[in-house]
């Protein structure tokens, strides 16, 4: 078919007129319920008054000057970043691919600095770091290398969780380890708890920088700030984007002064990274998500759905094999396809996303009522009623009379 938009994304023919919290609307009226939140970006849901109030607000002053002057709203958004992370410094970008662009090339130049040579990464299987050039290579699915040409090398690639794999990959040129603390696109793997704990000390024993990608488990959508949090430990660098602009393209890579010391200026750039009107939006979405109460409220949330969808295994489980995730990233690991279980939840009003391992996901707004976990709960049902009556595991309904 001839599209004026490049075919690379087989898109569900629907469109939308307007969104409100964790509702989108589509132009011929129908309403449905959105756990996709722009693939775990909506975080404060669509069209939040605050948010549309500081967009607009900025949008009337200033939108963009460059780097190459002083953008105050950034140098807060960093502050407050830096305030509630490990980190001491930030590198704004627009996306999460850019994010860890940054991040390899920030840890790269660190050994650089140090006068040695030390490229190599580890990465792990089922990862997802973007779609760049680098960060397919970094994410080491051949599905996304496939006639790119040759990939960047440097990346060694082990099974996700098994440390013994790690430890048997490491070279003398190995500099950091790359891993996501909660894989999204592989299919919302959580690893064991003391796994990244592992990792954390093997660099530290080895001189290597630990990377985590947080694109899609930070800013609040594990319930915690930052999903290594829960692990109980921190990283030298961390890229974010997704949640952090709620909606508006950015993303964020964060260090410690130590690991950012190659840095140094000239040594990267982005014509838009950090732009006013990013900075504004990225300042009004921490505003919530650093509000008190608010990472409480996510867990709750979390608990009060999990709960449900334990309910529905117990009650499906022909069809959901497994809840899995943590906060508000869960995923129901499907015994049928998973993009069944979609397009079933998608007739039921419902829109969630795929991922790996056969999960479908579930990535509601962090700022879902009861009510609407409810709501998603009885989608849920219904799209596995509809799936078992199309399997004849029950008896169709009517067909008795
Ligand atoms: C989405 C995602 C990316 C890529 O972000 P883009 O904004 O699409 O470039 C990178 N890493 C993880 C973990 C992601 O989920």
């Amino acid at each position: 078919m001839i599209t004026p938009v490049l075919p690379t994304y087989a898109r569900i023919d629907l469109e939308f007129e307007r969104g409100e919290g964790c509702w989108l609307v589509t132009t011929d009226g129908r309403r449905f319920l959105d756990f996709t939140a722009g693939i775990a970006v909506n975080v404060l849901g669509h069209a939040n008054p605050y948010l549309v109030a500081a967009l607009t607000a900025q949008a009337e002053k200033l939108w963009h000057i460059s780097n190459l002057f002083r953008i105050p709203e950034g140098e807060r958004l960093a502050r407050r970043l830096t305030d509630a992370t490990f980190a001491d410094t930030v590198f704004f970008t627009n996306s999460g691919a850019e994010a860890l662009e940054c991040a390899i090339k920030m840890a790269r130049r660190y050994h650089f600095a140090n006068g040695a040579e030390r490229p190599r990464m580890i990465a792990f299987e089922g990862a997802f770091h973007g779609r760049t050039l680098a960060t397919i290579a970094a994410g080491g699915n051949p599905k996304y290398l496939e006639g790119f040409g040759p990939g960047l090398p440097g990346f060694d690639h082990v099974p996700f969780g098994d440390f013994a794999a790690v430890e048997a990959a490491l070279t003398p040129e190995t500099g950091a380890i790359l891993v996501e603390p909660i894989q999204g696109e592989g299919g919302v793997r959580v690893p064991s708890s003391d796994f990244l704990k592992r990792l954390r000390d093997l660099c530290d024993a080895r001189g290597m920088l630990l990377v985590l990608d947080e694109v899609q488990s930070g800013v609040g959508r594990s319930g915690r700030l930052f999903a290594h949090e829960l692990a109980g430990i921190t990283p030298d660098i961390m890229s974010v984007a997704k949640g952090i602009g709620g909606g508006f393209p950015m993303g964020a890579c964060l260090a410690t002064e130590e690991a950012a010391k190659g840095m140094t200026t000239g040594t990267h750039g982005s014509t838009y990274g950090g732009n006013p009107l990013a900075m504004a939006v990225g300042n009004a979405v921490l505003d919530k998500v650093l509000e008190e109460g608010f990472l409480d409220r996510v867990q709750q949330a979390s608990g009060r759905f999990r709960q449900g969808l334990a309910a529905l295994q117990d009650r499906h489980p022909a069809i959901i094999a497994e809840v899995r995730g943590e906060g508000l990233l869960l995923g129901l690991r499907a015994h049928v396809p998973a993009a069944d279980l979609v397009v079933a939840l998608r007739a039921e009003g419902m829109l969630v996303p795929g991922a790996g391992d056969n999960v479908v996901r579930l990535l509601p707004p962090l700022t879902v009522s009861d009510e609407e976990i409810a709501i998603a709960c009885d989608k849920i049902e219904a799209a596995c009623r509809r799936i078992e009556e199309e399997m004849q595991l029950l008896p169709v309904r009517g067909a008795a009379e």
